[in-house]
């Protein structure tokens, strides 16, 4: 019991603490919670002065915001799962190559980056294009409008998932998990979504910004499965699949498949797809030995 009790205030002194990146100035505080608050505000304030389009108050928007409340995105990557996995890592001392003090730290950032956007990129991309996964993402691209709020729509299974799967490719880089760079993303993963009228010009060739990310929102499968980046659009520009086109906006969100407009529903119902999927796949079919044979005339 001891123990325990030793190591979950140890972990609770971590997520309030101060991290030693770089020299003890590094604390999540710093670095995630306050530019995640400031950055939620001054879209927020963006929206209002400047929006692309002026709407009212819809049941899309009650959702978003269910699903910002429930979801957690942002608190259970930022104030738990980040810092729980960074804690079980050095107290562990789980494999890591620990770049963070054979690199300069700008270095080090510069490795992580990359390999983080590599990892967002292609889990990204296999959310679109393995059809399982598509269950679970297709709650993101449902809303037929955008707004920062529609940043936290996703499936629970997403939440749980992705934060450990990006804290666990840095910290096999270093222990010294989110580096600065992890408020960069925060603001671009926030603006992406915004409902903003700025043209953002050559930026849109660098961030994932709104302009860029709302190709990725259409309707139209030719834009759906572009712009995948969630913050630097390197690997989108490497793979092929990076789409802007100034004079030809995005326009039309969302999917043709109707989804309800309730959490719990958008929570289930992905599932039981999913298990309908599987139940009619070809080796489901094969153990159950309900194989498809083909009935020969006469026979
Ligand atoms: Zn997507
Ligand atoms: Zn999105």
């Amino acid at each position: 019991m001891e123990p325990l009790l030793q190591a979950l205030q140890e972990l609770a002194g971590w997520i309030v603490g101060e991290s030693p990146w770089p020299d003890g100035s590094f604390s999540f505080f710093a670095w995630l919670l306050l530019p995640a608050t400031l950055v939620m505000v001054l879209v927020i304030g963006l929206e209002f002065l400047f929006p692309a389009e002026k709407r009212r108050w819809s049941r899309e928007h009650t959702l978003a915001a269910t699903h910002f409340v429930l979801a957690g995105k942002v608190s259970i990557f930022t104030f738990i799962t980040a810092p729980a996995m960074q804690w079980l890592w050095i107290r562990f001392e789980l494999p890591s190559l620990h770049l963070d003090q054979a690199l300069h730290p700008l270095a080090f950032m510069a490795v992580t980056l990359l390999v983080y956007s590599f990892i967002d990129y292609w889990a990204h991309r296999l959310l679109h294009t393995v059809p399982l996964l598509w269950h679970i993402h297709k709650i993101h691209h449902a809303p037929r409008q955008l707004a920062w709020g529609f940043t936290f729509q996703e499936h629970f299974a997403m939440t749980i998932t992705s934060a450990p799967m990006l804290s666990i490719s840095t910290l096999l880089l270093g222990t010294h998990l989110m580096p600065p760079w992890g408020s960069v993303y925060i603001l671009v993963n926030y603006l992406q979504h915004a409902n903003v009228s700025f043209r953002f010009g050559w930026l849109n060739y660098v961030f994932a910004l709104p302009e860029i990310h709302r190709y990725h929102h259409e309707r139209d499968r030719k834009y759906h499965d572009t712009n995948y980046s969630g913050g630097l659009l390197i690997w989108d520009h490497v793979f092929g699949t990076f789409v802007y086109d100034p004079a030809r906006p995005a326009r039309d969100f969302g999917i043709d498949e109707p989804l309800p407009l309730s959490w719990w529903q958008q929570q289930w119902l992905p599932l039981t797809h999913i298990a309908r999927d599987v139940r009619a796949s070809r080796v489901a079919r094969a153990l159950t030995g309900r194989a498809d044979v083909k009935q020969i005339p006469g026979a």
